[in-house]
This record gives C-alpha cells, sequence and structure tokens, in this order.
C-alpha cells in the first residue's frame, strides 16, 4: 500500500475536529461535550482505523450519537452500518436516501453522473488511482442500509451535538448537503466543494469533475449558495482544509468552472 493510501493518519483540523480517513477521502469526527458526531463515514476499509482512534482515547463506537452524511456516494457512507449497529442515527437528505437504501452500486442509477469517466482516465491516466481506491477499499461491497432518518432542504439539528444546520447544495447529486456548526466555526462541504480534485489532478477549491457529478449546472449555482454563508474554516470531502472562507473558496471554484 503506498504512503498516500494508508488508512493510519488521523489529524486535528480545528479544536474539536479530527479528519480521519487517508490522502484521497476524508471523513471527519466532532467531539462535542454532548457526544461524538461524525460527519461522512469514509469507507468499510476505515473501520479499523475508527476503532483504534476511538479506543487511543477511551471512547468507543458506541458514544457516535449521529452520523451526517453529506450526500450518498459510497466514498462516504463506508461506516454506516457499523455506526447504526453501535447506536447512532443516520441522517441523509431525502433525496440521496434511495442511494443508501438500495447500496452503493446504486449511486450509478439514482445519480448518474452527467459525463463518462473514461475521457478523464485517457487523458490523466494517474486518475484511475480514485476509482482503484475506492474499490480496494470495499466501496462497492457494502450493504444496503435501512433505517436512515432523512430531511428535506435546510434543516437545523437541535438534537445532536453541536447543533449543526444542514445547507442543501444540489448539484453533485440532488441530495448534496454542507453542514455548519456554527459554534466550531467549521464548515463541512462534502462534495459540493472540495479542494482536491484526482480526476484532473487540481489542488485547490473546486466542484467534483463531471464523471463523477449528476448536474453540473445545478452544482455551479449551488456555489452561489455556499458562498453566502458565514465565514468558517472549510472541511472538504476531498482535500485539505481551507481557511479563507466560503466566499473566498465560492469564487476559485467558480473560476476553475466545470471541468
Ligand atoms: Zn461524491
Ligand atoms: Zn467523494
Amino acid at each position: 500500500m503506498s504512503r498516500r493510501t494508508q488508512p493510519d493518519r488521523v489529524h486535528q483540523v480545528a479544536p474539536a475536529v479530527e479528519r480521519l480517513g487517508d490522502g484521497m477521502v476524508n471523513f471527519y469526527l466532532v467531539d462535542h461535550p454532548d457526544g461524538l458526531v461524525l460527519v461522512d463515514a469514509g469507507l468499510p476499509g476505515h473501520l479499523g482505523q475508527l476503532r483504534e482512534h476511538l479506543a487511543r482515547s477511551g471512547r468507543s463506537l458506541h458514544e457516535i450519537k449521529a452520523v451526517l452524511l453529506t450526500h450518498g456516494h459510497p466514498d462516504h457512507t463506508g461506516l454506516v452500518t457499523a455506526a447504526q449497529q453501535a447506536g447512532a442515527d443516520i441522517w441523509i437528505h431525502e433525496a440521496d436516501a434511495a442511494i443508501l437504501a438500495d447500496g452503493p452500486r446504486s449511486a450509478m442509477r439514482h445519480a448518474k453522473p452527467e459525463r463518462s469517466m473514461f475521457p478523464y482516465l485517457l487523458r490523466r491516466p494517474a486518475s484511475i488511482s480514485g476509482p482503484l481506491h475506492l474499490a480496494r477499499m470495499g466501496g462497492f461491497s457494502g450493504r444496503p442500509v435501512h433505517g436512515a432518518h432523512t430531511f428535506q432542504g435546510d434543516h437545523h439539528f437541535d438534537e445532536i451535538p453541536g447543533r449543526p444546520q444542514a445547507v442543501a447544495l444540489p448539484g453533485h447529486t440532488d441530495g448534496t448537503v454542507a453542514y455548519h456548526f456554527p459554534a466550531l466555526g467549521v464548515l463541512f462541504t462534502g462534495d459540493a466543494l472540495v479542494t482536491r480534485e484526482d480526476m484532473i489532478g487540481h489542488t485547490g477549491p473546486s466542484l467534483v469533475s463531471r464523471g463523477f457529478t449528476h448536474d453540473g449546472a445545478a452544482a455551479l449555482s449551488s456555489l452561489d449558495r455556499l458562498a453566502e454563508l458565514p465565514p468558517a474554516l472549510l472541511l472538504p470531502g476531498h482535500g485539505p482544509a481551507f481557511a479563507d472562507g466560503p466566499q473566498a473558496a465560492a469564487t476559485q471554484a467558480r473560476h476553475m468552472g466545470l471541468h
């Protein structure tokens, strides 16, 4: 396994937020006094990393109160079953709930990308590492998930530690959202805005390529909504944190445009 895909790297990215995953996929643990919250759930192959990380600080999967999913793609939902079995509530926008209920392979059907990924692979053969990583870490082997809670549009989660707010940013999938934790000053953008795009080899704020995006025009429009959000540290589904806030991130992503 190459260094960039080692699943044993955990970084504290904000006072109460740890980033898990690897060099290609991020998910986050919010350590709030009222309980733990996972934002996104990585790949099935990240279970050992999460268990070991929690055990090192005397915690366990049972202390995760909720899993907030930014969307239904399999690189963001891999540990949902393990967290649910340990007692966590799973939350997803209702427009992506069918992907969860029908299993990872249904993502191509429920949120069909608007372009084939093959031209990207031909143009940049190294981009095959993304899909290969997904497969190697069990991204297509997950089971359907039943009993997830759904919400529509923007939603305030007053019962969840940190009292996060979902912000609907459709485009990457119909049910793509960001989660804002106002008191922590962090905004989890999922794949509505990333800071690393492996299909085109770009680092910095951008949309996800159209080879993995359902509706690029809608994703571009959603950047207008993102730009209006209050200043916060942006924590994306792929790539490093972005400290200059939503407005600057949206401007840079608009400049990159659809790709
Ligand atoms: Zn995605
Ligand atoms: Zn993703």
